[in-house]
């Protein structure tokens, strides 16, 4: 009989989401009508800029013309969009060749098609809390996982030490879900440890747009030696709205080697075997987000979610309650007020100001007690719930 991939039955059910959907559910069923204030989840809620739905309706249109028709797009990325990418990371120092840069359907696809490059016996190093794919992707392809909780006396951002080691280094820096950012020094140390290891850094870069304060790195590629140890995965979907249209680009250096093998080269013949590539109307649109006017329209956008955070930071900062991220990306982690427990604090925000939120816990064991705000909802209801928020705390109703 076949064997299946028992590591499935490993994979820990992914309550978190379900759980949010069930409770506001049935909240909703006992109170129908009710206006929830749904803070939870990372989608945006701002359309695509006008450049990129321009580029799309041009691209659609080249689609019915037999002269501009295209067929099957090349599996690693369209040259134009490849050479805007590239230019786009030259113009902020870093200096790479179009074919470092790897086209991509989103983050999410790559973040698990890129474990095909390492083999079964590599372990993989996860900071937690975390994204919950990175575990899971690793639990599937049956990895041994070492798990480094980070927390509060780090500010969630925790340093390479002697007391481990691991094949598969992941660094999501702005963090989802704790907003937490990695200086230039910290990354150096870890990009060290890497070169030193001789590991592999995943550089989940999926919040860069979000970082304002310029000392900060957008990129593991503008620190030296990244060259020799990392991979930076990317995605247009909170940079610029694509979380429905899909489109993430993904870059490997050919400087990248181990064990004499090219890893730029293995991904130039994975996505030859398993792609065919990104739809060349999706492409067109991406490709305008890296034109000036794009960057200027999607900047506007940002600033919208900017400002979400800082209504909610500063309702935080008045109730002098701790919390990290919000001013370099677009989640607010906040320690739960007088111990509470992070769904215990869930049922309160639902119960008593139907605010909805993300329980710490579901990113890891150390996020219990943590309290995960999206600022990618509407502006209006951001600051109603940010007074909702004010007014239950303020009287000290917990
Ligand atoms: N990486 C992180 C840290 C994320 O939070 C997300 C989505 O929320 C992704 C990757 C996936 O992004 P994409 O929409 O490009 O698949």
């Amino acid at each position: 009989m076949i064997m299946p991939n028992m590591h499935y039955a490993d994979l820990k059910d992914s309550y978190l989401f379900f759980n949010i959907a069930q409770k506001t559910k049935a909240y909703l069923e006992t109170h129908p009508g009710t206006h929830l204030y749904r803070m939870g989840i990372g989608d945006v809620s701002l359309p695509l800029c006008d450049a990129v739905i321009r580029a799309l309706h041009e691209a659609v249109n080249d689609q019915a013309d037999k002269a501009l028709f295209h067929g099957y797009m090349p599996e690693c990325g369209a040259p134009f969009l490849r050479q805007a990418i590239a230019e786009h990371y030259r113009k902020r120092g870093v200096s790479l060749s179009d074919d470092e840069v790897f086209v991509s359907s989103g983050a999410s696809d790559e973040l698990g098609d890129i474990l095909d490059l390492f083999d079964r016996s590599s372990s993989a190093l996860i900071m937690e809390p975390a994204y919950p794919a990175y575990v899971d992707a690793n639990v599937i392809a049956g990895r041994k996982i070492v798990h480094l909780p980070a927390g509060a006396e780090n500010h969630f951002l925790p340093e390479p030490s002697g007391d481990f080691k691991a094949d598969i280094i992941y660094v999501c820096s702005p963090n989802n879900p704790t907003g937490a950012v990695f200086s230039r020094e910290q990354l150096q140390r870890w990009v060290d440890f890497a070169n030193d290891n001789g590991s592999v850094i995943l550089f989940d870069a999926a919040y860069e747009a979000f970082i304002v304060d310029d000392s900060l790195p957008h990129s593991i590629f503008e620190l030296p030696g990244a060259e020799t140890c990392a991979i930076e995965i990317c995605s247009l979907s909170k940079t610029a709205g694509f979380t429905g249209t899909r489109l993430g680009y993904t870059v490997i250096p050919k400087t990248l080697v181990r064990r004499g093998m090219c890893f730029n080269d293995m991904w130039v013949r994975n996505r030859t075997t398993k792609t065919n590539g990104v739809s060349y109307i999706i492409q067109k649109g991406g490709a305008a987000v890296f034109t000036d006017e794009g960057q200027k329209q999607i900047r506007e956008n940002i600033a919208v979610y900017k400002n979400n955070a800082k209504t909610l930071m500063s309702v935080l900062d008045k109730l002098g309650i701790w919390y990290c991220g919000g001013k370099n990306a677009p989640y607010i982690w906040m320690k739960c007020p007088d111990g509470m427990g992070s769904w215990e604090f869930f049922d309160l925000l639902l119960n008593e100001i139907q605010v909805v939120g993300t329980p710490g816990e579901g990113f890891g064991a150390c996020g219990e007690g943590y309290f995960r705000f999206s600022t990618f909802g509407d502006p209006e209801d951001t600051e109603k719930a940010a007074e909702l928020l004010y007014e239950l705390l303020r009287r000290g109703k917990v």
